[in-house]
């Protein structure tokens, strides 16, 4: 294993500014509090995220489908589900320089700004209202959702009766997510607007504690196998006091962050509360017939609900990575291939006519598979330390006796290691490269060497 550089959230987000991963929002106006604009960087691998977890949820997968369902839903829905009883934070406010806090994040009993004494807590709910329609009346009140898994609830009829789905199966969902949250902080990690990808597992009542095992189980693979580093994530089950109104049971993924450990995902056995409620509240059945056991039965929900941004975070820090390099150090953003923004970078030696020909020609081909940057600004070794700070794994660095033999050499982020390939071999070798093989497979005419070597 690598060792990685200690990293501090300082680099990271100063990094995501100064390369355009992660910007302030509306920042030419000072900037609005815990709300955050993703760049032309940021976007990328935040697309790549959901992706990578669509993949390993729906596409690959028989037994769960998508869904993409409307932010703005029913009022009734956050009463049936107990959000806008019971979706609130204790909020105490100091006396003196009126700053408020969440109490329970709170480790003495006065203000940790001034020391001024608080005020007794009253609880605060974290749903962000606002109207439908021309009239600002009690009657017109809708919500932001809070979260994405009431849209898939009140879906739960309409999938079974379009899909012929069977249980178990399962929906997912990603979609933007508000929460009025009292304290925000530590960059994306936490923030008033955000993303969730969200899977309902419904299964028949007895198999959820496998079920919820199992799932445990995957979404743990999941970080690890785009590249986590094993030892810091950990499972972390809520104690009997923790465990929300609606859960049987509970873990969470922490990650270690550079504040700490700290929530990744959320592995919830929400039992049948969600569907009883809603069955309840619109008097609609939301029973499940089994055609096996010819019984009918409400099913039980096993829930892993994950941040797209915290993801994003958690990535971001453990592929950071520093390393001397002469008088300067190299920063190495080694996101795992299929994160990485930019997959391949182009670079012409120089910016002589026939060169810029043959690397533009280049670029447009492989422009067809993969996100991939031309760049012929300064030194090549430059070049290549621009493209490792923002982990693009593969650079295509073309040279005049490209012209003549027909080759090309590539040269990779991580080991720095430097190949010659035919030019008519690109493509196919950098679509092995990305997908893991290793990079001492040649293609035919190929030769290797390390960077600095000639
Ligand atoms: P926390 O305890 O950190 O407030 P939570 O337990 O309320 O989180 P859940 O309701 O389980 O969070 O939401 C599922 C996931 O959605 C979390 O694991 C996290 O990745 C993401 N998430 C929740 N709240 C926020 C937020 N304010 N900003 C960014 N991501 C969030």
């Amino acid at each position: 294993m690598v060792e990685r550089a200690k990293v501090d959230m300082e680099k990271i987000v100063s990094l995501c500014r100064r390369r355009g991963f992660i910007f302030p929002s509306s920042e030419i106006y000072g900037g609005l509090s815990s709300c955050w604009d993703y760049g032309p960087l940021g976007v990328e691998l935040k697309r790549n995220i959901k992706q990578a977890w669509w993949r390993a949820v729906v596409q690959e997968r028989d037994d769960i489908v998508g869904l993409d369902t409307s932010i703005l839903m029913h009022p009734r829905i956050w009463e049936a589900s107990g959000h806008v009883q019971g979706f609130s934070d204790p909020l105490v406010e100091c006396k003196s320089c009126h700053l408020r806090w969440r109490s329970d994040d709170l480790e003495g009993s006065s203000c940790p700004t001034c020391g001024g004494e608080l005020t007794e807590p009253h609880l605060f709910n974290l749903m962000f209202k606002t109207f439908m329609g021309p009239v600002e009346e009690a009657a017109s009140v809708v919500y932001l959702r809070p979260e994405t898994a009431q849209g898939i609830f009140v879906n739960f009829q309409n999938v079974l009766n379009t899909t012929r789905k069977r249980l178990p199966f399962g929906i997912a969902q990603i979609g933007k997510a508000f929460r009025n949250e009292i304290t925000t902080g530590n960059f994306i990690f936490r923030s008033r607007e955000f993303e969730q990808m969200e899977t309902e597992f419904f299964v028949k009542p007895g198999t959820d504690e496998e079920w919820f095992n199992y799932w445990l189980e995957e979404r743990l693979n999941w970080y690890v196998k785009l590249g986590i580093t094993k030892e810091n994530l950990r499972l972390r089950q809520h104690s009997k006091e923790e465990l929300a109104h609606y859960a049987r049971a509970c873990y969470d993924i922490d990650y270690l962050f550079p504040m700490g450990w700290s929530e990744l995902e959320g592995i919830a056995n929400r039992g049948d509360f969600d569907l009883v409620q809603h069955a309840g509240s619109s008097g609609k059945n939301l029973d499940y017939y089994d055609d096996e056991s010819k019984e009918h039965y409400i099913p039980y929900i096993i829930e892993p609900s994950a941040g797209v941004d915290r993801s994003a975070l958690a990535f971001l820090c453990d592929a950071y990575d520093e390393e001397p390099d002469q008088e300067e150090i190299r920063v190495i953003l080694r996101l795992h291939p299929s994160l990485a923004p930019i997959k391949v970078a182009v670079l012409p030696l120089s910016r002589r006519e026939k060169l810029v020909k043959l690397a533009k020609q280049i670029y447009a081909d492989l422009r067809q598979c993969w996100m991939v940057s031309y760049d012929d600004a300064q030194s090549i070794g430059r070049r290549y330390r621009r493209q490792d700070e923002i982990g693009t794994p593969f650079c295509a660095t073309i040279d005049f006796q490209s012209l003549e033999d027909e080759q090309v050499t590539i040269r990779e982020r991580d080991t720095m290691n430097q190949i010659r390939v035919p030019i008519a071999e690109l493509r196919r070798t950098l679509q092995a490269k990305l997908e893991g093989e290793d990079l001492f497979v040649l293609p035919p005419g190929g030769k290797i060497w390390k960077e600095g070597e000639g």
